[in-house]
C-alpha cells in the first residue's frame, strides 16, 4: 500500500480546518495529521490532538502552549507544543508533511504560507488573504520552489474543475465568479447603515468564521476573489466577470471562446473543496449529501448592483489597475474595517468608507518584495486604526 500523506493544517480550529479533518477522518487510509495549529481555542486543539494525535501542535501565545502540553502529557499524548509565531513558519517547512492546509484568517496566515510556498509543498489554498497581500511575488515563489498550489475557496475550486490543461488565455473567454449576494442582499438600502454583526455573519448558505461572513455581507468576499482569480489563473480584469446566484449551487464557471459555459455543482459546503484538494487528481469520498436537483428545482441569476456593495467596487478598481501594492493596503485596511464593525465601533457601512480613505491616502503603491508587502500592510493598518479608533 502506498504510504498516507501527511497533513499539516494551519488554522485547524475554524471552520475550514474542523471540515478539513472531518474529510481526513473519513479517509484515514489516506491521509494521517502531522501537525494543528491553532490561536486561541485551546480547548478546541486539545480534543483534536487527543482524536488524531498528530505529531505537532503549534499555538503562538507561550503560556497557552505550555497549558496545552500540560494536558496531553497528563493524557499520555505525544503530541509535541511548540510556540511563538517561527512555530508555525517551523511547522508549515517542516520535512515531515507533504501537504499544507493553509486555513488560517487573515493577514496572520502570510508568513507561514509563504514559508509552505517556499519549501515546495502541496498547498491547499483557504487563507485568500495571503494571495492577496502578496500577489505575483506568492505565485514566483511558488514556481520557483516546485510547490504545488491547489485553491479551495469554492469558486477557484470550481473554475480549476472546469479548467483545460492548454493554455489557458488563449482558450477562455471569461471567467464567472457566482456569488450568493450575502444575508444583505434585498435588505433595504436605508437599513444598511443599522445593520448589526450578528445580521452579517447570518450567511444564508455557507457556515464560516466571523470575518469571511462579514466579507460577504460587503462583497469584499468576492472582491477579494477577484484579486485571487486573476493571480491563481493569470487572467486579466476585462476576463472576470461577477454573478449573483442566490442558491449558492454553482460554484463558478468557465466560459470559453467556442461558446461552452463550463459549470462546476454541488451542495454548499467547504468539503467537496477541500476533498477535491487533498485528493487532486483522484476524488474522494467529502460526506457532503448529494445534490438533488429536483429539490432544487430553479437556479437564478442576476447583476450585481455596485452601489449595494462598494467593497466589490473598490475592489474591482484594484484587479484593474494592476498595481502590485494596492491588493495588500486593501486588504489591510479592510482587516481593521471589519475587526472594528465586529467590535461594534463603527457601522456597517463605513467599512468602505475606511477602505476607500485609506486606498486614497496610500495612493498607487507597489511592492517587489516581502518586506515591501509587511511595510504597506503595516501603514494601511495604522491608517485604518487611525479612521475607526481602534
Ligand atoms: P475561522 O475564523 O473559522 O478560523 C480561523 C483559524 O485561524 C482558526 O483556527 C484560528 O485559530 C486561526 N487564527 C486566527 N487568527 C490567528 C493568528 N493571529 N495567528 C494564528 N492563527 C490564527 O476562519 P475560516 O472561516 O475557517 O476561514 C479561514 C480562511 O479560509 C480565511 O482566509 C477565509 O477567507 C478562507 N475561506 C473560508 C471559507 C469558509 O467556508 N469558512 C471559504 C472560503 C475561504
Ligand atoms: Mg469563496
Amino acid at each position: 500500500m502506498q504510504d498516507k500523506s501527511r497533513i499539516t493544517i494551519l488554522g485547524a480550529t475554524g471552520s475550514i480546518g474542523t471540515n478539513t479533518l472531518d474529510v481526513i477522518a473519513r479517509n484515514a487510509d489516506r491521509y494521517e495529521v502531522y501537525a494543528l495549529t491553532a490561536f486561541r481555542r485551546i480547548d478546541v486543539l486539545f480534543d483534536q490532538c487527543c482524536r488524531f494525535k498528530p505529531r505537532f501542535a503549534v499555538i503562538p501565545d507561550r503560556k497557552l502552549a505550555v497549558d496545552l502540553q500540560d494536558r496531553l502529557r497528563v493524557h499520555g499524548i505525544n503530541t509535541k507544543v511548540l510556540s511563538g509565531e517561527q512555530g508555525l513558519v517551523e511547522i508549515a517547512t517542516d520535512d515531515g508533511s507533504d501537504t499544507v492546509m493553509a486555513a488560517i484568517v487573515g493577514a496572520a496566515g502570510l508568513l507561514p504560507t509563504l514559508a509552505a510556498a517556499a519549501a515546495g509543498k502541496k498547498i491547499l489554498l483557504a487563507n485568500k488573504e495571503s494571495l492577496v497581500m502578496s500577489g505575483p511575488l506568492f505565485m514566483t515563489i511558488v514556481r520557483e520552489s516546485g510547490a504545488q498550489l491547489l485553491p479551495i475557496d469554492s469558486e477557484h475550486n470550481a473554475i480549476f474543475q472546469c479548467l483545460p490543461s492548454g493554455n489557458v488565455t488563449q482558450q477562455v473567454k471569461k471567467l464567472l465568479l457566482t456569488a450568493s449576494g450575502g444575508p444583505l442582499l434585498r435588505e433595504p438600502m436605508d437599513r444598511l447603515q443599522s445593520v448589526t454583526p450578528e445580521q452579517a455573519c447570518a450567511h444564508p448558505n455557507w457556515r464560516m468564521g466571523r470575518k469571511i461572513s462579514v466579507d460577504s455581507a460587503t462583497m469584499m468576499n468576492k472582491g477579494l476573489e477577484l484579486i485571487e482569480a486573476s493571480l491563481l489563473f493569470d487572467i486579466s480584469a476585462a476576463q472576470l466577470e461577477v454573478v449573483i446566484h442566490p442558491e449558492s449551487i454553482i460554484h463558478s464557471m468557465v466560459e470559453y471562446i467556442d461558446g461552452s459555459v463550463l459549470a462546476q455543482m454541488g451542495q454548499p459546503d467547504m468539503r467537496t473543496p477541500i476533498a477535491y484538494g487533498l485528493a487532486w487528481p483522484e476524488r474522494i469520498e467529502s460526506g457532503v449529501p448529494f445534490l438533488d436537483l429536483v429539490k432544487v428545482a430553479t437556479l437564478n441569476f442576476e447583476q450585481v448592483d455596485l452601489n449595494r456593495f462598494p467593497c466589490l467596487k473598490l475592489a474591482m478598481d484594484v484587479v484593474a489597475r494592476q498595481n502590485s501594492g494596492e491588493s495588500a493596503v486593501l486588504n489591510a485596511a479592510n482587516e481593521i474595517a471589519v475587526q472594528a464593525f465586529l467590535d461594534e465601533l463603527i457601522r456597517f457601512t463605513d467599512i468602505p468608507i475606511v477602505v476607500e480613505k485609506v486606498l486614497e491616502q496610500m495612493g498607487p503603491v507597489s511592492a517587489h518584495t516581502i518586506e515591501e508587502v509587511l511595510a504597506l500592510d503595516a501603514n494601511a493598518r495604522r491608517l485604518a486604526a487611525q479612521r475607526v479608533g481602534s
